[in-house]
C-alpha cells in the first residue's frame, strides 16, 4: 500500500482554531480523530468532507484536501466580511411559536437564506402546548415547506420531526427563546453530552463556543449547531438575486413582461397580479419587498 492509499474521506464536525475534529461517516458509532491541516491555507469548516491520514506515530490525523461543498452557511461579520458557519447543511429548520411572538420577516429571511444557498427548508411550530398554529405558517405548507408542530411539554411531532431529519445535515434558527435548544435536546435522547476529542482545558478548546458543531445522534439525527448557527444573519444577498428566495414569487416572475422585473411598478407584473388575485400570499409579498429594500441598502454601504 503506498502512501495515498491510506487517505479517507472524513467529515468535520468541530473545528478549534486551526485544529479539527473528524469523523468518517455521519453515523453515531464512528470514531472521532483529532486533526490540523497541512498548511495554512487549507480552512476546512463544520460540515466539510476532507481527505486526511493519520500521521505516523501520532494521534492526529492530517486534512489533505477539503471537497467542493454543495453549499456554504454564511453570515457577514461586523466588518462587512463574509463568513462561513459551517459546510454542506442539508435542511434548514425554521423554528417559530407563539412565545416570543413570531417575526414573519425574519422567517422569510431565512426561507430566502435557505433556497439562496440552496437548502431544503421546514418550518417547526413549537410550543403546539402554548397557541394553535397561525395562517401565516398554513401558507407555509401551501407553499410547499413541510411543516410539523412539536411540543416540548407534550412530546407531540417529536418522532415527526425526527423522520423528517433522517439522512440530512440539519440546522434549526430563529429567534431567541422559541424553544431551538430544547428541540435538540429532546432529539438527542442522551446524547448531548458526548465529549470532544480535543480537550477544551487547552487553549484552542476557548474557540469552542463560537465555532459549529456537527453532532451525530444515535437515532440518525444530524444537527450542525452553535449559539451563531441558532440566531444566524445571513448574508447580504445581491437585489437582483432576493425574488430567487422567495419560491412562489420566483415561479411568478417567469411571466413578468420583463425579465429585470423587479416586481414593484412595472406593467405586466405576474407577481403583482398574483398579489392581487390571491394566489400569492400578500404578506410573502411585503416580505420580499423589505428584503429587496435591505439588501439594496446593505449593497450601497459596502460599495
Ligand atoms: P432557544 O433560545 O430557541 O434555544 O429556546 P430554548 O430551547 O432555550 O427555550 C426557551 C424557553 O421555552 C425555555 O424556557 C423552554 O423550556 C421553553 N420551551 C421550549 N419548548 C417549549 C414547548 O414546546 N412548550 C412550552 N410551553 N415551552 C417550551
Ligand atoms: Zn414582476
Amino acid at each position: 500500500m503506498t502512501k495515498f492509499d491510506s487517505a479517507r474521506s472524513m467529515r468535520v464536525t468541530a473545528t478549534f482554531g486551526a485544529r479539527f475534529e473528524l469523523c468518517e461517516s455521519d453515523d453515531h458509532a464512528a470514531p472521532v480523530v483529532p486533526a490540523r491541516a497541512k498548511g495554512k491555507r487549507l480552512r476546512p469548516v463544520t460540515g466539510d468532507w476532507v481527505l486526511a491520514r493519520p500521521l505516523p506515530g501520532e494521534t492526529d490525523w492530517q486534512v489533505e484536501s477539503v471537497k467542493t461543498r454543495e453549499n456554504e452557511l454564511a453570515r457577514t461579520d461586523s466588518r462587512g466580511r463574509r463568513e462561513i458557519l459551517a459546510a454542506n447543511v442539508t435542511l434548514m429548520i425554521v423554528v417559530v411559536s407563539s412565545r416570543p411572538q413570531p417575526d414573519w420577516f425574519v422567517a422569510d429571511r431565512y426561507l430566502a437564506a435557505a433556497e439562496l444557498m440552496p437548502s431544503r427548508a421546514a418550518i417547526v411550530w413549537n410550543k403546539s402546548d402554548l397557541g394553535e398554529m397561525p395562517d401565516a405558517v398554513r401558507t407555509y405548507q401551501a407553499i410547499g415547506y413541510p411543516v410539523i408542530e412539536t411540543s416540548i411539554v407534550s412530546a407531540a411531532g417529536i418522532d415527526a420531526l425526527r423522520e423528517l431529519m433522517q439522512g440530512e445535515s440539519s440546522i434549526f434558527v430563529g429567534l431567541s427563546g422559541v424553544g431551538k435548544s430544547s428541540l435538540i435536546n429532546a432529539l438527542s435522547g442522551s446524547d448531548l453530552q458526548k465529549t470532544s476529542a480535543i480537550s477544551s482545558a487547552n487553549d484552542e478548546g476557548r474557540h469552542t463556543t463560537v465555532a459549529a458543531r456537527l453532532l451525530n445522534f444515535r437515532n440518525g439525527v444530524t444537527v450542525i449547531d452553535s449559539p451563531g448557527v441558532r440566531d444566524f444573519a445571513p448574508a447580504l444577498i445581491e437585489p437582483a438575486r432576493v425574488a430567487q428566495g422567495f419560491r412562489e414569487i420566483a415561479e411568478a416572475a417567469d411571466h413578468c413582461r420583463f425579465a429585470d422585473c423587479t416586481h414593484r411598478a412595472e406593467p405586466n407584473c405576474a407577481v403583482k397580479a398574483g398579489v392581487e388575485s390571491g394566489s400569492i400570499d400578500e404578506r410573502r409579498y411585503r416580505s420580499y419587498l423589505r428584503l429587496a429594500q435591505l439588501n439594496r441598502q446593505l449593497a450601497s454601504q459596502r460599495f
